[in-house]
């Protein structure tokens, strides 16, 4: 051991190598001198076997000089990956992500006045269009959203919200624990399974700011239940003057309903509820990018516009580009089903699914068979229902080869079951079938 170690060659004599010196001429130096440090280092743990140093560094700097973030092929089957960044965007959005990205705009100027805009005003006019709602307003996300809301209407008072609905969003995030840092206090009414118009009544004081309506995202109760709708919060709220708050979640724009997915209200249905405000995400089944829709009254939007919270939470010009050509596409519903990755994906049939299958698996060879799967679609919408699906399975401890998709050029996320690693097409993109045949002879090699 000790011999090995003294025969390692120093960080200086590597680097003074010439193909060391080479690489230097294309890698930042302070790259190059970890990648040779690195590879002395793993030399040293290893017993130091003939090593090719030229080669070693290479790697090292292709590790090192990779993104953080990267494209993957997303195969588990689970549309919306909140881990896996949520709804990829649709090619206008990604055009008008460019466009604006590239050069100046009039994200907070009015060109007709020439003067001072505000960055408030985009989108609005589309999303009062598409839910019917008064008015609108855009933020970083949903949780943003819910908390400027309870900021601006219940700080140092209380919300009703019924034990029923205080859920977990993931990541071990929980809505009530948002809500509290919003400033608002909150009051729980009625039980985990059932709550009733009168459990909010009894809990109405002075010191109640507003009723809070929350989607039970990613679960679903089922037996001896029961809940208040929002038709009978509104109206219970209006006999005390005070907003009903409906966060939607996901934010569905056009009925499903045609794919298997019922039982969710389109943002549409839900205001014809009359909440006095309802917030939803934008990278959820909207299918766009990252961010909070605050949708509703006029008055009160206009009071959450004035809340220089709003300042802190409010959301970039990329976002709002990609937010605006995505909904501009909701105008023509057909359209959307087609050119919105997320609804497209929910839209697809097993024969087209079984179709990409087959051309995936033509070189593959005989480790790797076409199953029927079933998958979902993922962040907080429908989580109780399956969409039949097609999947790759391969043949081989699954555990490794899930990890030899991962590590791949373009890393490949796929699903355990049964001890089988099942890549599932209803969350890949047509676009990703040719790397995805690829990474599959790769990882079976
Ligand atoms: C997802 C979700 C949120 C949070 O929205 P983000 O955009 O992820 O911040 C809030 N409420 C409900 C009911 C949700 O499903």
């Amino acid at each position: 051991m000790t011999d090995v170690r003294r025969a390692l060659p120093s960080v200086g004599a590597v680097l003074d190598s010439p193909e060391i010196i080479a690489l230097l001429s294309e890698f930042p130096r302070s790259i190059v001198v970890d990648a040779v440090r690195e590879a002395i280092e793993s030399a040293r743990s290893s017993g130091g076997a003939e090593i090719d140093w030229a080669d070693a560094v290479r790697r090292n700097i292709a590790r090192l000089s990779r993104p953080s973030l990267r494209p993957v092929i997303n195969a588990t089957g689970i549309i919306l990956h909140t881990n896996l960044g949520r709804a990829p965007l649709a090619g206008a959005a990604i055009e008008a992500i460019t466009a604006i990205a590239r050069g100046f705009s009039n994200l907070e100027y009015e060109l007709g006045g020439g003067k001072r805009g505000s960055r408030h005003s985009h989108c609005v006019s589309l999303l009062t269009r598409l839910t019917g709602a008064e008015d609108a307003m855009v933020v970083n996300n949903g949780a943003a959203a819910l908390v400027l809301a309870l900021n601006t209407i219940a700080r140092k008072r209380e919300v009703l919200v019924s034990r029923g609905e205080l859920v977990e969003i993931g990541g071990s995030f929980r809505i009530p624990d948002i809500m509290e840092r919003s400033g608002a206090r909150l009051v729980e009414v009625g039980t985990t399974n059932r709550t009733h118009a009168d459990d909010y009544r009894r809990a109405i004081t002075k010191k109640t700011a507003a009723m809070v309506k929350i989607h039970r995202s990613n679960f679903a109760v089922a037996g001896f239940v029961s809940e208040v709708g929002v038709p009978d919060l509104a109206f219970i709220a209006s006999e005390h003057a005070i907003p009903v708050i409906h966060d939607l979640g996901s934010g569905l724009l056009i009925p499903l309903d045609a794919y298997g997915l019922t039982g969710e209200p389109t943002v549409r249905e839900a205001m014809a509820a009359k909440p006095t405000i309802a917030i939803m995400s934008g990278d959820k089944l909207l299918g766009g990018p990252q961010a909070g829709i605050i949708i509703g009254e006029a008055k009160t939007l206009a009071k959450l516009r004035a809340n220089p919270l709003a300042r802190a939470l409010r959301v970039d010009k990329l976002t709002l580009a990609a937010l605006e050509a995505t909904l501009a596409i909701y105008l023509d519903e057909a359209r959307a089903v087609k050119e919105i990755p997320a609804l497209a994906m929910i839209a697809a049939t097993t024969d087209v699914l079984r179709k990409r299958a087959e051309l995936i698996m033509r070189d593959a060879g005989p480790r790797a068979e076409i199953v029927e799967s079933e998958a979902s679609v993922g962040a907080g919408a429908f989580p109780t229902k399956m969409l039949p699906s097609i999947a790759v399975a391969l043949m081989g401890k699954a555990k490794a080869l899930d990890a030899r998709f991962r590590s791949g050029k373009i890393p490949v996320v796929g699903r355990i079951a049964d001890d089988k690693l099942l890549l599932d097409l209803r969350s890949v993109q047509e676009q990703d079938d040719a790397d995805l045949a690829a990474a599959i002879i790769d990882a079976l090699l």
